[in-house]
């Protein structure tokens, strides 16, 4: 689909977005009987990217809709989770990379590197919280190392 499409002279159309999770794409806001699309409600939210869409009772709804087409689009649901999985996996890598180089520290006995070393792994942490992990921190040293 048009990466340059225009909206706003479409029958019913109420507002446009860009899409947070596709470049140069939008989601658009009709009211959906105006556009001929039958929802079942009075708004009707279109990710033009992967042609889906949503019915919503009330313009505040379909504002929260057209802000977030991961909630109703599979295909923007998907970029988002392989976006996740990717800095999952790359905040798994800091995480193992760190613990290696405490155990290091450790038997070098540089308590000071050792200390700071900690404190970036447990931001690592934190972030792979942030991000939306919730397995075990990492599953391939986790018979290994506890924390
Ligand atoms: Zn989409």
């Amino acid at each position: 689909m048009s990466n340059r499409k225009q909206h706003n002279q479409e029958a019913g159309y109420v507002a446009e977005r860009m899409n947070p999770h596709v470049k140069g794409c939008k989601v658009v806001i009709y009211v959906a009987e105006k556009q001929g699309l039958d929802v079942g409600e009075k708004y009707a939210v279109v990710c033009d990217s992967h042609s889906t869409l949503v019915g919503d009772s009330s313009l505040k709804a379909a504002r929260l809709s057209m802000k977030a087409p991961e909630n109703f689009c599979d295909g923007c649901r998907k970029i988002v989770d392989e976006q996740m999985e990717a800095t999952i996996d790359q905040l798994q890598t800091q995480y193992w990379y760190l613990t290696s180089e405490m155990s290091w520290a450790d038997k070098q006995g540089h308590i000071a590197d050792q200390e700071k070393l900690r404190k970036e792994r447990f931001h690592i942490v934190g972030e792979l919280l942030a991000a939306g992990h919730t397995g075990s921190i990492d599953s391939k040293l986790d018979d290994f190392y506890r924390w």
